[in-house]
């Protein structure tokens, strides 16, 4: 029997119903968060109590936290900011045309990268590495990487922590990384907003110029409801992280045991430094692009990679970066899973893979 699976949760998530509440009620409250009345004041309430939320979550102080159209812009914003030496397994929004960065750090066949830059960092300001790969769910070990940027090198630290908030543990104390990007989207939030922190005595060159709004640093009105909306997921999926962890690396096992199971399969990213929702293969002999078509007829939703590099032939660069080749990971396929996956889902998904990857193989 056919049954309809959304297991793309690295691409985006479903409205979590703290989210949905928040941004309902954010309906009325309809000043702009820069007007001197009481309307106004409403609004900025909001905009700080979500601003609050955000920092909270990842152990930061609420003026550390500027609002964002999401991690495309945060990433952006620090490329065209400061001069950048980052991994070649990023997200494809740290490609910024010249201002892009310099490659400088080359991932293992895992997806680890290391501390230290093949290239010399004398004109160099930032260090990037993302927090957890996207498309193959490794985490970096980010206190090792931030720590030997900004004390080995004296460089500033930047992590993209898209894949990361909400998912795992992320403390920028701890850490010691002074800038991180986010977006709502991928932890329960509304899609469209985001944020980037940076940390307190780090300057940092406006985003947009015009309207004083974000401290001078990102003009524009804000999106009052999107700021609400991610206020109340992060603080939600945060809060149950100890429940949320155990319980989906224990459905991601099932999921790669099973998908492993299938004759020419072999998982892509760390075997167990990875996130507990990301499980990533190559399947031999197949076209990921096909599989994720023969999938979706089944009523289940994957992804072949990254969703922002979906519709883009031959193997990604995330891929090509760990070493594969056009042919070795062609058939890549990626299942992410979240708090509405069950287990039956799991099991139901791994049947759906033997299945197209068996009829395409024919
Ligand atoms: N970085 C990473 C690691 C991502 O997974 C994504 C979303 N695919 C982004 C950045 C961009 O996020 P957004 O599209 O919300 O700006």
């Amino acid at each position: 029997m056919t049954r309809n699976v959304y297991a793309d949760y690295a691409a985006t998530t479903p409205l979590c119903l703290p989210a949905r509440r928040a941004m309902h009620d954010a309906f009325d409250i309809y000043g702009n968060p820069s007007s001197l009345h009481y309307a106004g004041a409403e609004a900025r309430k909001l905009v700080e109590k979500a601003r609050s939320k955000v920092a909270k979550a990842i152990n930061a102080e609420p003026d550390e936290i500027y609002f964002t159209s999401g991690a495309t812009e945060a990433n952006i914003w620090v490329l065209s900011a400061f001069s950048t030496v980052k991994s070649n397994v990023e997200h494809s929004s740290m490609e910024y045309g010249r201002r892009g960065g310099i490659v400088g750090l080359e991932s293992d066949h895992l997806g680890i990268v290391p501390s230290k830059p093949v290239i010399d960092l004398t004109f160099i300001d930032t260090m990037s590495i993302l927090w957890v790969n996207n498309e193959v769910g490794t985490v970096q070990d980010m206190k090792s990487l931030a720590s030997w940027a900004t004390n080995s090198a004296d460089k500033l630290f930047h992590t993209d922590a898209t894949q990361a908030v909400g998912h795992i543990s992320v403390d920028v104390r701890e850490t010691g990384v002074d800038l991180l990007s986010m977006s709502a989207h991928k932890f329960g939030g509304p899609k469209g907003i985001g944020a980037l922190f940076v940390r307190r005595g780090v300057d940092i060159l406006p985003m947009l110029h015009g309207g004083h709004q974000e401290a001078g640093k990102r003009a524009g009105t804000e999106n009052v409801i999107g700021i609400a909306g991610m206020g109340a997921a992060i603080e939600w999926a945060t809060n149950n992280l100890d429940k949320s962890v155990p319980y989906l690396t224990k459905l991601r096992d099932i999921l790669i045991d099973g998908i492993l199971s299938i004759l020419g399969t072999e998982l892509t990213g760390h075997p167990t430094q990875r996130s507990p929702s990301i499980a990533s293969f190559v399947f031999r002999g197949i076209d990921g692009q096909a599989l994720v078509l023969a999938l979706d007829e089944r009523g289940v939703c994957a992804s072949s990679g990254s969703a922002c590099s979906e519709g883009q032939v031959g193997v990604s660069h995330v891929l090509k970066a760990m070493g594969y080749t056009e042919e070795t990971g062609r058939g890549s396929l990626r299942l992410s899973i979240g708090w509405d996956t069950t287990e039956a889902d799991v099991r139901y998904v791994i049947r759906a893979v033997k299945e197209s990857v068996e009829e395409l193989r024919k």
